[in-house]
């Protein structure tokens, strides 16, 4: 994949003390590659590789003490500005209710979506969302949001399918206002590929609706596809945002990368799983180092957060970026991890998690969990503080005293330092960037 191709090209010179032109034409030609057999849009590409060159063998690089680390940090920037740069948040009316209508193609995933964005108003802005089942062509589609909305226990607005989609959209926007909803989440029908009809339909609910916010929600597991739907979709009806779902999929990540570039309009959330939460606000900066491999800390701090209380997630916020952290809060991330559930979706977002063989596509199990705990339990603090000082008879005597063998308490020691370097360079190259907001 793209996260693998870049990583082995920027490792390469990741610890080289100087790069010479040649390394960085080396270098982006690579880039270029990987970038491409992601199915990037070969225009972006060419603009992308143009700009990072650019910057590459510029001052900035060139006469920097860590040129690597300087290279890395520029295509992460790239990539960052590449999917829009800051994070594009939902639309608010000045007048509720605000309306959005959720438009694109059949099993993109636009009810499901919907669902997901009703859940994410109320539970993070304190919205009352009115979702509205405006899709009267797909059997059972109605069906579908309602049961969503009973799962949710919020309301569904529905006049069954033999009213107009227009008309059943002026009747939800009464009733909105009304019972004093402030969003209105219009469930649009889908087709196969794009049409007149459906541009047609869609267009008249948008002429009555005048929505504040059109949302294409595209299959990021299509690839290029899902540009062209989006290019489409902009050219023909005009969309203020894009929700690209099935990003827990193995998606090559050139959906993420074109989109913006080719319609200019913001990715905005991104669907990350079949449950009514697994909805994230789009962060391209995130989503440009989930892409480099160097794990998305922050998110995954939002998620300890929603399960652990809040002073233990900024400390280990804290300590994941000052890489002070302990086999004790290793062994509590564990914990924490396995309470949290889909434990690769984890993973993947850890720090060097890409890298840590042992960790990758292990299920931690109880029992693995429980000799884990049993290793860090037979440490002494001192160990726990500072892995140096477990050498070899030391091993021997935490192998013995947690009933493991010598081979786990190595691979749990190796685990944890491979995670701690990686770490320090993420705090490293976080320092280079000065005081910007975010981070990772
Ligand atoms: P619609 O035709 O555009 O309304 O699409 P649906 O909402 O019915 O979704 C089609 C399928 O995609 C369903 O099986 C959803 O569960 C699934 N789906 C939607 N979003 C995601 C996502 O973010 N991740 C995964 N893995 N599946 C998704
Ligand atoms: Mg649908």
């Amino acid at each position: 994949g793209l996260a693998e191709r870049l990583q082995g090209t920027l490792n390469r010179i990741r610890g080289k003390g100087k790069v010479s032109e040649v390394d960085v034409k080396e270098m982006m030609r690579e880039v270029r590659l990987a970038l491409l057999e992601a199915d990037v849009n070969f225009k972006v590409v060419k603009e992308f590789i143009s700009k990072v060159k650019e910057r590459a063998v510029g001052q900035e690089v060139l006469q920097s003490l860590t040129p690597g680390q300087q290279i890395i940090k520029v295509v992460n920037e790239e990539l960052t500005a590449l999917m829009g740069g800051e994070q594009s948040k939902i639309a608010v009316a000045s007048k509720p209710p605000t309306v959005v209508m959720m438009v694109g193609l059949q099993g993109a995933g636009k009810t499901t979506t919907t669902g997901k964005l009703a859940n994410h108003l109320r539970k993070k802005h304190n919205r009352k969302p009115l979702m509205v089942a405006a899709d009267i062509y797909r059997p059972a589609a109605i069906k579908q949001l309602e049961t969503l909305g009973k799962q949710l226990d919020m309301p569904v607005f529905s006049m069954g399918d033999k009213v107009s989609p227009v008309e059943i959209a002026k009747n939800a926007l009464e009733k909105a206002k009304e019972d004093h909803h402030d969003y209105v989440l219009i469930d649009t029908a889908g087709r196969l590929h794009v049409d007149e009809e459906l541009m047609g339909e869609l267009d008249q609910i948008k002429e009555l609706t005048s929505p504040d916010e059109i949302l294409l929600v595209v299959d990021a597991m299509t690839g290029q596809d899902a540009v062209n739907v989006a290019e489409s979709f902009n050219d023909r009806l005009g969309i203020t945002g894009v929700v690209l779902t099935k990003l827990d999929g193995d998606t090559r990540g050139g959906a993420a990368l074109s989109v913006k570039a080719v319609t200019d309009t913001p990715i905005k959330f991104a669907g990350m799983g079949e449950k009514v939460d697994a909805l994230e606000p789009f962060h391209p900066e995130r989503m440009a180092s989930r892409i480099l491999g160097m794990g998305d800390v922050l998110t995954l701090i939002e998620k300890a957060q929603a399960n652990v209380d809040e002073q233990k997630a900024k400390e280990l916020e804290r300590k994941m970026r000052t890489a002070d952290i302990t086999f004790d809060d290793f062994l509590e991330q564990l914990n924490q991890v396995k309470s949290m559930g889909p434990l690769d979706e984890l993973l993947s977002m850890m720090p060097g998690a890409g890298k840590m063989k042992g960790l990758k596509n292990v299920q931690v199990d109880d029992k693995q969990l429980g000799h884990i705990e049993a290793i860090v339990q037979s440490m002494t603090k001192a160990e726990k503080q500072d892995p140096s000082l477990l050498n070899a008879s030391r091993r021997r005597r935490i192998a013995k005293g947690s009933g493991t063998s010598i081979q786990e308490v190595n691979r749990l020691i190796k685990q944890f330092g491979e995670m701690k370097k990686m770490m320090k360079q993420m705090a490293g190259m976080q320092k280079g960037k000065g005081k910007k907001k975010g981070g990772f």
